[in-house]
């Protein structure tokens, strides 16, 4: 009866649209004692709103908005849309960018009017011997709010602080309880910064954190965790996680997600609502059960 049940119950979680693409990930999933997922379009919508705008000269609000819009329309980064539909709206046009260059998990540098930007977190500041103590405003009180405080450079000197905030998606509280219920531990792994990452945690009663994370860290700190939990299961949706996709023992993708993901990935969540990992959890155990 044994490949009839798996049948079976790859059938129903295909119903309630959770795709199992490899017959195995259905009997590895109830092994798994941790799940660990990605903050940015996983936990949250993914798509962040610009909150904030706090230049440290008042008066050059509009200019830094226009050119850090300009430096942005070379990312693909949904920080770059949210910045790009708060210059939309305030009917700004904007200029070309030049020797445009995205440092992954960190930021961007650009060439716009002359001016050479830089915009991303702490880390990139520092990279380039910018002080991220010397912003007038206060990116730790901002982060701490759960929004990504970001810093914008201008020809090496402070000129600004932005913040986006991106909203948890509506079925994600409810995910976690239910994960928690079922005896699992939740851990979030982010390229964002950690007191932003600790505060959307804190709000969601995830156990633990893992942040400021590059994308190749993700998958070693994926095997730290291995090593401690046994197996885990990961879930994601961007191209930075393929390889934890990969590395994990049972992968699972968002199908709103990139195409890198989901080929990656032994299970696929139609919906981007994490409840399908629930789903998916509940049918592996029933599965596994009927099995033995
Ligand atoms: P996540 O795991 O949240 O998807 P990423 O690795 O994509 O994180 O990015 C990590 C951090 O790098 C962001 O929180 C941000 O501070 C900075 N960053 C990345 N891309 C950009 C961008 N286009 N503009 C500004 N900052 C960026
Ligand atoms: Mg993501």
């Amino acid at each position: 009866a044994t490949p009839t049940s798996i049948m079976v119950g790859t059938g129903r979680a295909a119903e309630l649209g959770v795709l199992f693409h490899k017959g195995d990930a259905l009997q590895t999933l109830q092994e798994a004692r941790l799940v660990a997922l990605d903050k940015t379009g996983t936990l949250t919508e993914g798509r962040p709103a610009l909150t904030d705008l706090l230049p440290c000269d008042k008066s050059q609000e509009a200019t830094i908005l226009r050119l850090v819009a300009g430096a942005e329309a070379g990312s693909e980064h949904p920080i770059a849309r949210a910045i790009a539909s708060e210059a939309e709206r305030r009917g700004l046009d904007l200029p070309r960018a030049e020797a445009f260059d995205a440092i992954p998990g960190k930021g961007l540098t650009a060439r716009v009017e002359g001016r050479t930007l830089l915009i991303g977190n702490a880390a990139l500041m520092r990279d380039n011997a910018v002080a991220p103590e010397d912003f007038s405003a206060d990116a730790g009180a901002l982060a701490s709010e759960g929004k990504t405080p970001l810093f914008v450079a201008i020809d090496g000197q402070p000129a600004a602080i932005l913040a986006v905030a991106d909203p948890i998606k509506d079925g994600t509280p409810e995910a976690i309880r239910a994960l928690h219920d079922m005896g699992l531990s939740v851990a979030m792994l982010t390229g964002d910064t950690p007191e932003t990452a600790r505060a959307i945690a804190r709000q969601l009663g995830i156990d633990r954190v893992e942040a400021g994370l590059l994308p190749a860290d993700k998958v070693a700190r994926l095997k730290d965790l291995q090593s401690e939990h046994g197996k885990i299961a990961f879930v994601g949706d961007g191209i930075n996680d393929a390889p934890a996709l990969a590395q994990a023992d049972i992968g699972i993708a968002i199908g709103s997600g990139t195409d890198v993901a989901i080929e990656a990935a032994d299970v696929v969540l139609i919906s981007g609502d994490l409840r399908g990992v629930v789903n998916a959890f509940s049918i592996s155990r029933h599965t596994m059960r009927n099995i033995r």
